[in-house]
This record gives C-alpha cells, structure tokens and sequence, in this order.
C-alpha cells in the first residue's frame, strides 16, 4: 500500500490525480493529510510545498528527494510534478503527458506557447506535446468564429437501444427506461419550448447527442427536430450535428428528416471495425451495417460525417485498432475521432481490462501514434483533444478533421471560454466569464440538469425555469 502525506499544502485533487494514473483506485484521508493507493507499493511518500513555492517529494525510507531541477511552477501543478518525478523512479513507467492531468493538455500549451515548454516543464512526452500545440492553435483558430456573446445549444438524448458493456454514459441504465421514451420526448420538447421565447442570442452551433438521439421512431425524432427549428433561431451559418451513434437506429426517414432541415453533419461512430469485438461489446450491428449507413448518408447529401473509433477497447490488439483506422480512411468520413478507452462508474468492463498493460493485446500506445501516422498521412489533422481521468495507457481522445470540417460546438464545448446551453437530462450548460489576473483566462459558472430521466420527466419546466435564472434570460 503507497501512502503519499501532503506537508505544507492541501492539493489533494492534484495529488491524486498523480497516484492515481499510476496505481488506479486510491482514497483520500484528511485526518491524517495523506492519499493511499491500495495497489501502490508497501512505502510512504511526503510531498512538501517549500516556503520558496517549490516542491519536493521525500522517501525517507530510501534517503532519496525527488524535484525538478527549473522554473516552478503554480502550486497546484509544482506538488504534482515532483510527486510525477518520484512515482515515475519509483515504477519506471512514464506517462505520455507527463505529470499533465486534470487540466486540458491545450489549455496549457496555449498558456506555455511552445511545444518544448510543455516537454520541458511538465515533462509531457515530445509526441504528446507537438499534438497538443498543434491542436491548441487550431482548437483557438476555430473558436474564433464563435463569439462570446453566441450560444451554442446541446440536446441530450441519454437513451440507447442497448447498452455497449463500455458505457456508463449515465448513472443509470440507458437501455432501461426505453418504455418512457415518448415521455422523455414530451418532457424535451417541453423544456424546449418553455425556454425558447426567451432566446434572444445567436446561436453559432447546436448538437444534438446522447445516448443516441436516432434511437427516437421516425415520427418522434422528426417532431423532435420540428420543435427545435419551430422554437429557436437556427441561422443557415449555425452548425448543426446530429449524433447517429448506432447505424441499428438510422434509417432513410431519419436521415431525411435531418436533410429536409438543411442538417448537414452526422455522426456514424462504429466505435471498432472488427465483427468480432462489436458483437462481443454488445452493440447490435456489424461493420457492414456501419458502411451501409455511411452511403446512405452520403447518397443524401450529409457534408460531414464525424465517426468515431476507440483505442484500447478489450477483446481486440492494437492491430486490430490500427486496422479500423485504416478501414475508416478508406471510407474517407471529413472527421475521424479517436478515443481511448476509459472506466467510467458502473461500466461492465473491470478496471483491470482499461488500465491493465496485457501484453497478449498489443501496444496500445504505439498503435495510437501508428494510426494518428496514417491519419495525418490521408490529409487529417487534430482540431480538438482532451483527456479523462483513468484513460487506459494515460492518453488522450482527439478529433481529427480533413479541410475546415472541425466541429465547432466541440471546440466550445471543451473550451470553457463559449456559453452552452443544454436541454434534456444529464446536460451541463455553462457561462464562461472573461477574467484578468489570473494564470486562466476565464472563470466558467455550471448548471446542470438533473441526471436523472424519471426525474427529468416530471420536471422539465423547473429545469426550464431554473435555466432562464442561470443565463439571466
Ligand atoms: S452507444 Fe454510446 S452511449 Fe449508447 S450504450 Fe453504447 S457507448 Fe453508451
């Protein structure tokens, strides 16, 4: 059992963070000001805040000191780098993103302005740190077409017509309340409605996702889509996306009820192209279905279609995800997504199968690099990253985009610098407030809807109500 003692600060989020990328479940004991990892080796780290701000961590046990040898940095991130250091001797394992967690990797390369600042300070791999400065720069050069006084609009469906044995999307079973769907979609027009007369700010993107919105019949997902145009001002320059998901849930009457919209970007997120591991992932189609949805979005005139793969899944090697990388290229979608696999709460899968480093599966990290190689070979490029705590192999998910394809709403959405407004269950609309004097730029107010669907249901026009408080509306 690793036992880590804060001395002199209180940075506990940080510093578990740390242990925790390296030994997985920890607790935290404030009694005593220490973090332990269950899983950690049998010893005992202090991590101090000296009075010159700089840190150092100590194994006494060992006569050693652990700190970096440079400029320090804001205590939040000077106490996990010089725990970073000492875990890093200690285990022999280095992180791809060094001792970089709990903040967007672009955030920082923005702040630091080079990709060497990121190598140099926070010991961020040079791979890792040349990804995410070029994806800051792009990330930054699209948010320029959204304004701060635009809202951008998400649409949460957190429904799906059976639940992938990855997810735990939300805290309950997705899959589960499908017999209160029809109520789900009066609730959601509701809320829509209610809000909508109050509108007043342009709208730069709207997204709808999930769950998977598609998972709707043909007629409540065209009344769904009737009610958003019919209640809120969609210019033709707003940018709408429609997440598919599953090709299971879409159809030629969905897709053309997204067309007779003007809706040109949909996302078909195959997730894997190998038969094998989809069926065993529970999700109910094949790779087959995924190209036929794929042609039938094209054949009616989608512009861009988004779809997603992720790195890591189990049951499958990282040649198996190189291979869907190179499937996916050949299909020649304008946005390809790469996510690697995480354990959210609840999840069928073990943490072990996410974190554990099975040999018999492959490299997961040299298979990403490998298939981000093909993808910048086809003409991608990255256009937003950001990461999640207990990302297998502590790497990143990032979208990739060919052209000026990125998705807007997802750079706002990251950027904790554009409003979101969020309807339906589980969403998280947000202000973000521009402010001097400080190392971020911007202070970002949060109010969430409730996660609950039952819940949701019979409270739509509250979540309305509690809305048009939070914007001031
Ligand atoms: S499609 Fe997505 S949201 Fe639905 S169960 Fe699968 S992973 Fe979860």
């Amino acid at each position: 059992m690793l036992k880590v003692i804060l001395e002199g600060h209180d940075k506990y989020y940080g510093i578990t963070d740390i242990v925790r990328m390296f030994f997985g479940d920890i607790s935290e004991d404030h009694e005593h000001s220490c973090v332990i990892a269950g899983d950690g080796p049998d010893m005992t780290l202090v991590n101090t805040l000296e009075k010159d701000g700089s840190s150092v961590t100590f194994d006494q046990a060992a006569g050693k000191r652990y700190s970096f040898d440079g400029p320090s940095l804001e205590i939040g991130r000077e106490v996990k780098r010089s725990l970073y250091i000492a875990l890093s001797d200690i285990t022999g394992m280095k992180m791809p993103w060094g001792c970089l967690s709990g903040i967007r990797p672009t955030l920082v390369a923005s702040e630091e302005g080079s990709k060497e600042e990121l190598t140099k300070k926070y010991l961020v791999r040079e791979d890792k740190a040349a990804l995410g400065f070029e994806t800051a720069k792009e990330e930054m050069r699209l948010l320029e077409a959204i304004s701060p006084e635009d809202l951008n609009i998400y649409v949460g469906v957190p429904f799906c017509p059976s639940r992938c044995s990855y997810c735990s999307f939300i805290s309950q079973d997705i899959s589960h309340h499908m017999g209160r769907l029809g109520e789900y979609e009066a609730a959601l027009e509701n809320e829509i409605r209610t809000l909508s007369p109050l509108l007043n700010r342009r709208v730069a993107s709207l997204y709808m996702g999930g769950g998977t919105p598609t998972v709707f019949s043909d007629e409540q997902f065209s009344r769904v889509l009737d009610t958003i145009y019919s209640s809120i001002k969609i210019d033709p320059d707003c940018e709408v996306t429609i997440e598919a998901g599953r090709p299971d849930t879409i159809n030629r009457n969905k897709l053309e009820a997204m067309r007779s919209h003007g809706i040109g970007r949909i996302c078909i997120n195959p997730q894997t192209m190998r038969d094998e591991t989809l069926a065993k992932l529970g999700r109910r189609h094949t790779s087959s279905d995924i190209i036929r949805a794929y042609d039938q979005a094209k054949e009616l005139g989608f512009e861009v279609i988004n779809m997603d793969l992720i790195a890591g899944l189990p049951f499958e090697t990282g040649d198996d995800f190189v291979r869907s990388v190179s499937k996916l290229i050949d299909i020649g979608p304008g946005n390809i997504t790469i996510h690697t696999l995480y354990k959210k709460r609840r999840a069928a899968l073990t943490k072990e199968m996410v974190m554990g480093r099975d040999d018999s599966r492959g490299d997961i990290d040299a298979a990403v690099r490998e298939g981000y190689r093909l993808l910048y070979e086809a003409g991608y490029h990255p256009y937003y990253l950001y990461r999640q705590k207990d990302t297998g192999h502590g790497l990143e998910n990032t979208g990739f985009a060919k052209g000026d394809t990125g998705c807007l709403y997802n750079v706002a959405m990251m950027s904790d610098a554009r409003d979101v407004l969020s309807f339906g269950a589980g969403g998280m609309s947000k202000r973000c407030f521009e402010q001097e004097g400080t190392t971020s730029k911007h202070r970002v107010e949060r109010c969430p809807t409730v996660k609950d669907v039952l819940t949701y249901i019979s409270s739509s026009e509250e979540m309305a109500r509690r809305k048009s408080e939070f914007f001031e509306l």
